[in-house]
């Protein structure tokens, strides 16, 4: 038995010199090399280098034989306090740290999956950390690490992003939304895009398979070249067999933004048709079996299926005359436009923030979360437009445009669609 551990004990003291140490070796030579290459590409780029420590460079040059990186993916509850206490670095230590961090973060309990990097020295007096790194966000992360006089320095450092403008043409397959997502489109640019054609096009109704889609849209690179976020929508178009709608993005010399056909003409209108993205269509306007009372009734609204929690929209510009439970309506808001114009929205799972009586909204401004409250058989918005007082369909319903660009504003959009042309030009020969 204890010959047993003996020659175990024997066997790990050969493995430590021919595998362990000729490894460690290469490793640190590998490190070196690492440490020369970063330390040219400083030299070149000095000034760059000053505000653009990326983690893989300062990993690298921290990383030396006594030091271990390690790397957190935070849970609920974590902190970065208790990170460095499961590290064994001394009470003493850990306030050092903390108190340098808090000179650029306000340190409380970490985000689930928030990043954080530490690389911890082991000495004979105990541990000591050489260098934390907090993500703040994509492109933000705050670094303490111990300057030449051994005293905590904090560096913020933000990745320097650059705009770079992306063309997307595709063709619908299964979807309007199925079809962005494989395309690569972000969420983001698809929420504009639907908010843009929300007035004029059903994308449930009347985008089909073959129907094709084009999106020039402003993109933001770290200095890796990934997408950290996105910009505007500078141009548009659908085509499907009975239009081609096309969209210039135009800002007005007082900085408002507003999009425009080639001629200079809105297709902007006083309500949407679809105050909800992404959504199906599932009962139209019109006589019906009621789901749940039975009897054939006229069904005075549209209703939309999408999951529960998915934003509502104002149709339009107005005021809240109404945010409360009512009846077989659930949760309700009612939104009045204009004299003649009244918009109504059911079964909300909840309000907005802010969303009450006498409250001014914006079109397009979210008003409430879709639910299945009140008399209600699934999740679905019930959508009504109120004209003159009585219930019409929302869906055929013929509503006046904003007025089309004139005189100054009219120039200045044909120099904008020009640019823009340009632009479009440049991508699609890169492409
Ligand atoms: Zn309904």
């Amino acid at each position: 038995m204890f010959q047993k551990i003996l020659k175990k004990r024997a066997n790990l003291k050969l493995s430590l010199v021919f595998v362990i140490i000729p490894f460690l070796i290469i490793l640190i030579f590998i490190f070196k090399s690492f440490d020369q290459n970063s330390e040219n590409i400083e030299n070149k780029n000095q000034e760059l280098e000053n505000n653009l420590i990326t983690v893989k460079d300062f990993l690298f040059n921290q990383f030396n034989s006594g030091a271990i990186k390690i790397e957190f993916k935070a849970r609920n509850g974590d902190s970065i306090q208790k990170i460095l206490y499961d590290q064994k670095i001394s009470p003493v230590e850990v306030s050092n740290v903390l108190g340098a961090l808090r000179r650029e973060y306000n340190i409380g309990a970490l985000k689930k999956d928030q990043k954080v990097y530490l690389i911890v020295k082991k000495e004979k007096n105990g541990n000591f950390v050489s260098r934390l790194t907090v993500n703040v966000d994509n492109i933000t992360s705050i670094h303490v690490f111990l300057n030449k006089d051994n005293v905590y320095e904090t560096k913020r450092v933000t990745k320097i992003l650059t705009k770079k403008n992306h063309l997307i043409e595709t063709t619908i397959d299964r979807g309007v939304y199925r079809t962005a997502k494989q395309s690569g489109i972000e969420n983001s640019i698809v929420a504009q895009f639907a908010k843009l054609y929300g007035f004029e096009v059903d994308f449930q109704r009347d985008l089909k398979k073959n129907d094709k889609i084009k999106i020039f849209y402003e993109k933001y690179l770290d200095d890796d070249g990934v997408s950290q976020r996105t910009g505007n929508i500078l141009y548009s178009e659908i085509t499907n067999v009975e239009k081609n709608i096309i969209l210039y993005r135009y800002e007005y010399p007082n900085g408002s933004i507003a999009y425009f056909t080639p001629d200079g003409k809105s297709i902007e209108k006083s309500l949407m048709r679809t105050p909800i993205n992404g959504a199906k269509l599932s009962s139209r306007y019109g006589f019906r079996i009621h789901p749940i009372l039975g009897y054939n009734q006229i069904h005075q609204g549209t209703d939309f299926a999408a999951p529960i929690g998915t934003p509502v929209m104002a149709s339009g510009a107005g005021t809240v005359k109404y945010a409360g439970w009512k009846g077989g309506y659930g949760k309700f808001i009612s939104i009045h436009h204009s004299p003649i114009y009244q918009t109504n929205y059911a079964h909300l799972q909840d309000y907005a923030k802010g969303i009450r009586r006498g409250v001014k909204v914006q079109q397009g401004q979210v008003i409430g979360y879709l639910g299945s409250t009140g008399s209600s058989t699934g999740p679905h918005l019930h959508y009504e437009v109120i004209v003159n007082g009585k219930k019409v369909n929302s869906q055929t319903l013929k509503l006046p445009s904003s007025n089309p660009l004139e005189g100054n504003n009219k120039n200045f959009f044909e120099m904008q669609k020009r640019n823009i042309d340009n632009l479009i030009l440049e991508a699609s020969k890169k492409k």
